[in-house]
């Protein structure tokens, strides 16, 4: 499976533009498998989501991450780069539409795991309760206490935790923590490493790249850029390289 092209990368980066995280990785979803599904992309879990997301990656940018951030306490810059191997969840199988059960006291309740659709219902909450009380009611299927039902929005807090660290076990690869050490000042954190912001900030660079280049050989030979991005990135290469001589 070949990755995305000169032409579908400006593609997908004009259709992200502007547009929210959720809905920037469904477009880079759509953009590089195609022939799935979109209403079933939204309902894969965040962590099917982004496991799709690491496989574009390598197919598009090779399998290597590379990134930067700054030290919490020196300010230092720091690049640091990543294998998706080494942030590949393997082993957890999540089937689609799963339901799963959690038993806590006298709770017992019924829950599936968070999907790109819940998160799109979320982008007009402001305050974080808000948000939390929607989550729940998508992922709640069921719940009752000491066999009597109870609201979603009604459980405690205790469970509430109970529930969230039983997601992230549930579906490992939504939540990839980078251990990162400052070699300045001897610093040690944990920093959570959002893949689909990774993928969709890596087509926006490329696609800027891209534009550059279709720039330079249309003033210098006057063609369309239909025609540019056709060409296989050596032989643009190639050309460029006679532009700048
Ligand atoms: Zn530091």
């Amino acid at each position: 499976m070949s990755g995305l092209s000169s032409t579908s990368m400006l593609r997908t980066w004009e259709a992200i533009s502007g547009r929210g995280m959720v809905e920037q990785a469904l477009i880079l979803l759509a953009a590089g498998y195609p022939e799935l599904d979109r209403e079933r992309l939204a309902t894969l879990s965040i962590g099917q989501r982004d496991a799709l997301l690491l496989s574009l990656h390598e197919r598009t940018f090779g399998a290597r991450l590379e990134a930067y951030t700054e030290c919490p306490c020196c300010r230092e810059r720091l690049e640091f780069g990543i294998d998706t191997a080494d942030i590949r969840v393997t082993g957890v199988p999540i089937e689609s539409d799963a339901e799963y059960r959690l038993v806590y006291g006298d709770l017992d309740l019924t829950y599936r795991l968070p999907t790109s659709a819940d998160l799109l219902t979320l982008v007009d909450c402001r305050d974080t309760d808000h948000v939390q009380d929607r989550l729940l009611e998508c992922c709640v299927l069921q719940a009752t206490w000491a066999g009597n039902p109870v609201k979603p929005v009604d459980l405690p807090g205790s469970v509430i935790a109970e529930l969230a660290k039983a997601i992230v076990e549930r579906d490992p690869q939504a939540e990839v923590l980078l251990d990162l050490h400052c070699p300045s000042c001897d610093h040690r954190w944990q920093t959570l490493l959002e893949i689909a912001e990774f993928v969709s900030r890596k087509v926006t660079i490329e696609a800027k790249r891209l534009l550059c280049e279709v720039d330079a050989l249309a003033r210098a030979y006057g063609w369309r850029e239909a025609d540019i991005l056709a060409l296989s990135p050596t032989r643009r290469q190639a050309y460029l390289e006679l532009v700048e001589i």
